[in-house]
């Protein structure tokens, strides 16, 4: 038989690049700084069995049938009145409960974006919105990123001449480089944006993993309605669970994404949201999160000792004060995907750059990711990883 596909399931390059990630993610032999799974030790197991079991046991009959596409409303009003903490007032009605943060990044994406449109991202940036937004076929413009954050006088200039309908962010501990914008960038940016058809998409999904630093104010803090802010439970409790959120201050669009996830998938598993609920209100997040932010932040100062020990001087790698990921830039001439090609064959993959880059290939960058190992993982990883970069090297 022959099947005559969809241009769209055309796989992209970051698709490709993605299955050769995720191979090496679920080899058990294999222990991975590729991929971005949180520390399986920092999840509470047995609080959320107590969780599942009180909602069986209270309200079974609701958790087993069909339900609201917006979301459950008490775990709407928590996600709503976390915002507090941030200066920001959200109402439940503004938040949408998604399959993931991923799902709300597709509904906001199928809902704005027409063959051509003009969409800027951070480079680098996510691959897997690289890879939503490549469904939509945007002109997608990738804007600098430094230290500090967003280069604001090449933002400046492309939204001038190129009139972009939004821009997505990750303005804390970025993925992939763990890089965050100072208050100073976020209010220099949104000087940009103010009074212009453009949406901010703020990408959130670590900034409660901070463990370092003081945190600066959201883009919805400085923009308003003018930004819709993605959150998710993914990294600070469970990515199993697949529960997310849009934050959407503009009726009309959020109207537009319901109807739109009521066609994909009705509404998000009920039963799960239930349970999380349920375990938010049972136990105390704040606990849970400084547990958290102190494993991480011991894993992070452990790995960049380990690459200054054990990886060649000429190499440079971000000082993340927070989330799961540093960025390593290699010395000249080295590319990331071989030292990711011998790192799988010794059975310590890295991620290289290239799919968090919408053209540059053959790029001298590492993704690593520092959440995941024990610490001798992490040791023996960084170690092998230091060698194949210098053998890569002797050879020219
Ligand atoms: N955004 C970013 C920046 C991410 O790193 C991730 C997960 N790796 C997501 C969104 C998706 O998270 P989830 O769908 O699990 O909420």
């Amino acid at each position: 038989m022959q099947l005559t596909f969809s241009r769209r399931s055309k796989p992209d390059f970051q698709s490709e690049f993605l299955a050769t990630i995720l191979k090496a993610n679920t080899d058990p032999k294999l222990v991975t700084f590729a991929g971005g799974n949180p520390n399986s030790e920092s999840f509470p197991v047995a609080e959320m069995n107590a969780a599942a079991d009180i909602v069986l046991r209270e309200n079974g009959v609701m958790a087993l049938q069909y339900s609201s596409t917006q979301g459950y409303l008490p775990l709407r009003q928590y996600i709503a009145d976390r915002y507090r903490f941030s200066d920001l007032t959200v109402d439940p009605s503004e938040v949408i409960i998604t399959n993931g943060s991923q799902q709300a990044l597709d509904l906001f994406s199928a809902m704005m974006i027409d063959s051509g449109d003009c969409v800027l991202v951070e480079s680098p940036t996510y691959l897997a919105a690289l890879q939503t937004l490549h469904l939509y076929s945007p002109e997608i413009i990738p804007v600098p990123l430094h230290e500090d954050g967003i280069d604001v006088d090449a933002l400046q200039q492309i939204v001038d001449e190129k009139r972009p309908k939004f821009i997505y962010l990750i303005p804390n501990f970025q993925n992939p480089t763990g890089l965050s914008y100072t208050e100073e960038v976020r209010a220099r940016a949104s000087e940009v944006f103010r009074g212009r058809n453009i949406l901010v998409l703020e990408d959130n999904p670590y900034g409660e993993l901070r463990f370092q630093g003081e945190p600066a104010h959201s883009f919805g803090w400085y923009l308003g309605e003018q930004c819709c802010m993605l959150g998710t439970f993914s990294k600070i409790i469970s990515p199993g669970m697949r529960i997310g959120w849009i934050v959407c201050k503009q009726k009309e669009l959020l109207e537009k994404m319901l109807t739109y996830k009521a066609t994909l998938d009705l509404h998000t598993n009920i039963f799960g949201q239930m349970v999380m609920h349920r375990y938010l209100m049972d136990n105390n997040l704040d606990t849970h999160l400084t547990e958290a932010r102190k494993l991480y932040k011991h894993k992070a100062e452990h790995m960049i000792s380990c690459i200054e020990k054990y990886f060649p001087a000429e190499c440079q790698c971000t000082h993340p004060g927070g989330g799961m990921f540093l960025w390593v830039t290699l010395p000249d001439g080295i590319r990331g995907v071989d030292v990711q090609n011998e790192s799988i064959t010794w059975g310590f993959p890295v991620c290289a750059g290239d799919p968090f880059f919408e053209y540059e290939r053959n790029v001298p960058h590492l993704r690593l990711n520092f959440s995941n190992g024990t610490d001798e993982q992490i040791d023996n990883g960084m170690r092998v990883v230091g060698e194949i970069i210098r053998e890569l090297m002797e050879k020219g």
